[in-house]
C-alpha cells in the first residue's frame, strides 16, 4: 500500500492507520443528522460505502469530493462488525466540474455512475473497469457523448462478462459476418435469420464493425472518429438489454440519455 501524506489526514486516535486507495465517487445520500453516506468505487477494494461525518454540516472537510463521479483519493477506517467505513479524508483528484457541464454530459456521467453503482459487487475490486471508467471520465471532457458511452457500455458489459457473441448464432453456431444479426430483450445471444425470436430486433453489419473498432482501440485513438447518436445506436441497446437483464432492473439514466 502507497502512504502519501496529507496535511487533512489526521487519525485522532491511536487506532489502525487509515487504508488509501484511489477511488471515484459514485453517489451520496443523507445519513443521521449531519453525515453523508458515501458509495466509493475505490480501486484497492473494489465498491464500499463509507460515513463522511458531518459532511452536511461543515463543507470544507470534504470540499468539492463528494460530488458523483469525482476522482479521489480516498483515506478510511475500518470499524468491526460495521458495513460502512469511516471516511477519513478525500483529496481530490479529478472532479467533473472542472470542464464546462452541459446536459448530455451531465447525462453520461450520471449514467455512468448508476450503471457502476448498479453493476459493481461490493467489496471486490474491478481493476479493469476501474481503468475503464477513468478513460471514460477523461474522454467525456472533452468530446461529445456518443462515442464515450458507446465505449463504455459496450466494454462495462463485456468485463462483467455479460456482453454476447458478436460473430455467431447462439442456437446454431453460424457465423454472421455480413448478414444482420437479431436479437430479442429477454434472451442472450445473438441469432441468424433462421433462429431469430418472435419480437428480434437487428444489430446491423455497420454495428457490428463498429463494436470491432470499441474493442480493439483504446478510448484516446477514437477520439477523432465521428460519432454522432445513431452510429451504433442498435449496439447500444443490446449492451443495454444485456445489462440490465443481468441486474434485473431499468437503468433510469439510460431512458434520460436515450432521450437526448
Ligand atoms: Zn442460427
Amino acid at each position: 500500500m502507497k502512504q502519501r501524506s496529507t496535511t487533512t489526514m489526521q487519525a485522532s486516535t491511536s487506532g489502525p492507520a487509515p487504508i488509501q486507495t484511489e477511488a471515484i465517487v459514485l453517489r451520496t445520500w443523507p445519513f443521521h443528522e449531519s453525515d453523508l453516506v458515501v458509495s466509493l468505487f475505490t480501486r484497492g477494494h473494489g465498491k464500499l460505502r463509507g460515513v463522511a461525518r458531518a459532511a452536511l454540516k461543515s463543507r470544507k472537510r470534504f470540499g468539492g469530493t463528494l460530488e458523483p463521479m469525482t476522482q479521489v483519493r480516498a483515506s478510511f477506517l475500518e470499524k468491526a462488525r460495521q458495513d460502512f467505513v469511516r471516511l477519513d479524508a478525500m483529496e481530490l483528484v479529478r472532479s467533473p466540474l472542472s470542464s464546462p457541464l452541459n446536459y448530455p454530459r451531465v447525462a453520461a456521467l450520471e449514467y455512468v455512475a448508476e450503471v457502476l453503482e448498479a453493476a459493481l459487487p461490493e467489496r471486490d475490486p474491478h481493476d479493469d473497469v476501474f481503468r475503464l471508467t477513468l478513460a471514460v471520465l477523461g474522454a467525456l471532457e472533452t468530446g461529445p457523448v456518443w462515442m464515450p458511452v458507446s465505449y463504455f457500455t459496450l466494454w462495462v458489459t463485456r468485463l462483467m462478462g455479460w456482453m454476447p457473441d458478436l460473430t455467431q448464432c447462439a442456437a446454431c453456431g453460424r457465423l454472421l459476418a455480413g448478414t444482420p444479426a437479431h436479437y430479442s430483450a429477454g434472451v442472450d445471444g445473438l441469432f441468424c435469420m433462421e433462429h431469430r425470436g418472435p419480437a428480434s430486433r437487428i444489430l446491423s453489419t455497420e454495428s457490428v464493425q463498429a463494436a470491432g473498432l470499441l474493442y480493439r482501440s483504446p478510448i484516446s485513438a477514437l477520439a477523432a472518429e465521428a460519432w454522432p447518436r445513431s452510429r451504433a445506436e442498435d449496439l447500444r441497446r443490446l449492451a443495454l438489454a444485456s445489462l440490465e437483464r443481468h441486474l434485473e432492473k431499468h437503468l433510469h439514466t439510460a431512458r434520460t440519455l436515450a432521450k437526448l
